[in-house]
């Protein structure tokens, strides 16, 4: 991988990264075809990463299709696909990982212990394997987009971050991998979520509201659509830092379990 991108930089092209963990859907290409307008050659990565998922999660049973993701890169328009093995990507006794230490404290990485420690070790490996001018990330992980651009400034990565917007199925449901899991009941109670934020959009239409109202509102949409609340909080853009007044320009973040499947979504007031 470093040989091949070595050989791009050396044409003096400029290489798009898409890190990804496969089962690519169409806020995936999304993605790709932002990387296409940043970048020469694009290269799509597919790992499903184990260090980013706590024991008791999903790693084992994440879906799947590398023949299917194969062909939508390449209609897609990317120029390489990195699929490395687990054992390529990760000594059985490595012992250097990279954590970040403020952003990631709160919202999903309180849930998930570790998380973000796999995120940001992954995504720094893949920036050392692919050498990237412009990685593209999406904001449906609004904490993850924000922990790598810190990582990347801290840290002195020479690649720009671009942040894609939210694709959205039809009727508001953020599209996710794991939106497979869905029953049929499952997949309409999931779209308490985006209408939970649509409701914290609505709270701030007309100016500021107190923070705990609105999400109070957010937590009553989710019991309404017969989802467990795990967390609903109205942060600061940059620092997502939790706000006591609610403003345009803030972000409401949610995630909640819709039966066994977690989901997260998130807007920008
Ligand atoms: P994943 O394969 O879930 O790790 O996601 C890979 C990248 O795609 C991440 O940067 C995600 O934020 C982004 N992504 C996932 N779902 C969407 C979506 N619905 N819209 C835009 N970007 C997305």
């Amino acid at each position: 991988m470093q040989a091949w991108a070595s050989a791009r930089r050396l044409e003096g092209a400029r290489i798009g990264l898409v890190p990804t963990m496969g089962y690519l859907h169409d806020g995936h290409l999304s993605l790709i075809e932002q990387a296409r307008r940043h970048a020469d050659a694009v290269v799509v990565s597919l790992f499903v990463n184990p260090v980013q998922f706590g024991p008791n999660e999903d790693f084992e049973k994440y879906p799947r299709d590398e023949a299917r993701d194969l062909a939508r890169c390449e209609q897609a328009g990317a120029s390489a696909v990195f699929l490395p093995p687990v054992a390529t990507m990760y000594a059985p006794d490595a012992s250097v990982f990279i954590t970040e230490e403020r952003l990631s404290a709160g919202l999903c990485g309180a849930r998930r212990p570790g998380h973000f420690r796999g995120v940001c070790t992954v995504v720094a490996k893949l920036f050392n394997l692919t050498l990237p001018h412009v990685a593209v990330f999406g904001q449906k992980d609004y904490q993850q987009a924000a922990v790598i651009r810190r990582m990347v400034r801290d840290l002195n990565f020479p690649v720009e971050i671009v942040v894609a917007p939210i694709v959205r199925e039809p009727d508001g449901l953020a599209m996710s991998s794991r939106n497979v899991y869905l029953s049929e009941v499952e997949r309409r109670r999931a779209l308490g979520l985006s209408r939970a934020l649509q409701a914290a959009a609505a709270c701030v239409a007309e100016g500021g509201a107190a923070a705990a109202a609105v999400r109070a509102r957010m937590a009553e949409v989710i019991d309404a659509h017969a989802l467990q609340l795990d967390y609903a909080e109205i942060v600061d853009a940059e620092s997502l830092e939790p706000v006591a007044e609610a403003r345009r320009g803030n972000v409401a973040l949610i995630a909640a379990q819709c039966g066994r499947t977690r989901l997260i979504d998130n807007r920008i007031l």
